[in-house]
């Protein structure tokens, strides 16, 4: 299983050369293995994933979304732009079964905020909006979920396949005390990527922001006993050399623990 990150920043995309060591563009995670593709999150650095694909075998790509803001969604038309039309595409949601995700990703890349192409795309694209906490199937992959606290909700999501695990879990408000869900889905998981755009300080000056801190991403991998921790949705102003300072930090939290950088290849 390959993970691969594509895009590291929160917010929108970090621009200048002192931010180019941990890269530019918004969330965006590929996960492959054979001839499955999943992209979690299809943030501005959807649009590099498409500009590299280059997988012949590729026959069906599911886009998981963990929420639907810019930073998280913005690349989704160039990923789309970048599949063939041979390519069957399925966009996940876990944020309650009633949710128009067809409509709502559709409104978004329909003019006047997109040209009239995008819709179009879209048009060919299978959407499943799963409940809140829902367990499934896709490709050879399973998949679970469970909410997680941010304005307008969020899910964070574990992906399982042949033994090999990881947990994608940003935009989400959490301390020190992990909650029971989030725990339960991280368990002994090898990856764990999570939020870590702020630290304890500049946390308690943004209740209600929806972000997490090193120190929680850290007490979750504790608790959760993760073969790897991985900070993830950087703050766009943070440059290298702040991320830097604070990755020492991190690893004093937790062994190896590490920041992701645009381009970075994790082996499973
Ligand atoms: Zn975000
Ligand atoms: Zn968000």
């Amino acid at each position: 299983m390959d993970v691969r990150i594509w895009g590291a920043r929160g917010s929108y995309p970090a621009s200048g050369a002192r931010f180019s060591g941990f890269g530019h563009h918004t969330a965006c995670v590929s996960v492959s293995s054979g001839s499955d593709l999943f992209v979690l999150d299809a943030g501005s650095g959807a649009a590099e994933l498409a500009a590299a694909l280059e997988n012949p075998s590729l026959k069906h790509v599911h886009v998981i979304l963990s929420h639907f803001h810019h930073d998280h969604i913005m690349g989704l038309p160039f990923l789309l732009f970048g599949l063939g039309e041979g390519v069957a595409v399925t966009i996940h949601s876990a944020l309650g079964a009633d949710v128009a995700l067809g409509t709502i990703v559709t409104a978004l890349f329909s003019p006047p905020y997109f040209p009239s192409d995008a819709a179009r795309l879209l048009a060919r694209i299978r959407f499943q909006a799963h409940a809140e906490g829902a367990s499934f199937d896709a490709g050879t992959f399973a998949v679970r979920t469970t909410p997680v606290e941010h304005p307008g909700g969020a899910a964070a999501f574990r992906l399982e396949k042949d033994g090999k695990s990881l947990v994608y879990a940003t935009d989400l408000e959490t301390s020190t005390i992990p909650p029971a869900g989030l725990v339960a889905l991280t368990q002994g998981a090898d990856l764990l990527l999570h939020d870590t755009m702020f630290s304890a300080a500049e946390a308690q000056a943004h209740r209600g922001w929806g972000h997490s801190t090193l120190e929680a991403a850290a007490a979750l991998a504790i608790t959760a006993g993760v073969g790897r921790l991985v900070g993830f949705h950087h703050n766009p102003r943070h440059d290298d050399a702040e991320l830097v300072a604070r990755e020492a930090i991190f690893a004093g939290l937790y062994p190896g623990a590490s920041l992701a950088r645009e381009g970075q290849l994790i082996a499973l």
